[in-house]
């Protein structure tokens, strides 16, 4: 039997010699700084007839879902509930001031930078990280593949690998990690990869 000795990395579950990885402290660094750009750019993504329609004029169609999801992610309570929340909580746990911006655009320029500044403090202390920057890169990955036109990530159900477990896990290619809801087996991201597709009828 093999003994860990590193305790799991809180972001990822890989073992790990500090609280959390650099690597993985760095991704979320990269989504901050990504942000205020991409909410910024998703105003572009807002504009009808810029996607897939061949350049037709569209005269009264449905509005597409992309446009309803860059629309949430504009508006207070998308990319701005996510980072200005995040952003305020740091605030109130070392008594700062939280400033009054009045714009979105404000808070979320304050937010991330904010959140960035602090990020070394963040991981090494904060108690729900691992919560941020599950956050953090779900609204960074949903207003970037409406940027760039990729289409969101597709999940997979894979079937959690502990014995007489039925859990059924629903994860994306860029899982950071899952825990099976069944068993509370907490998988990282290449064993998670390495776990064997479930059968579709179960996973519907
Ligand atoms: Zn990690
Ligand atoms: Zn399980």
């Amino acid at each position: 039997m093999n003994y860990e000795i590193d305790l799991p990395c809180i972001l990822c579950d890989k073992s790990s010699r500090s609280r959390i990885h650099e690597g993985c402290e760095a991704r979320m660094r990269e989504n901050l700084e990504a942000l205020p750009g991409l909410y910024r750019a998703l105003a572009g993504a807002l504009q009808p007839g810029r996607r897939g329609d061949g350049g037709r004029p569209s005269t009264r169609t449905a509005p597409i879902p992309a446009n309803e999801t860059a629309l949430d992610l504009r508006a207070r309570g998308g990319i701005e509930g996510v980072v200005g929340g995040w952003a305020r909580d740091l605030c109130e746990r070392e008594s700062w001031t939280i400033p009054a911006y009045q714009s979105i655009e404000a808070v979320i320029d304050w937010s991330c930078k904010i959140l960035v500044t602090n990020l070394r403090v963040i991981c090494d202390e904060h108690p729900a990280v691992r919560e941020m920057a599950d956050e953090i890169r779900q609204v960074t990955r949903q207003a970037r593949a409406l940027v760039t036109g990729e289409r969101a990530p597709r999940r997979v159900s894979v079937q959690c690998s502990t014995p007489d477990c039925s859990g059924i896990l629903r994860v994306t290619l860029d899982t950071a990690g899952e825990r099976c809801q069944r068993c509370d087996t907490q998988y990282g991201h290449s064993e998670v990869l390495r776990l064997p597709l479930a059968d579709r009828r179960a996973a519907a």
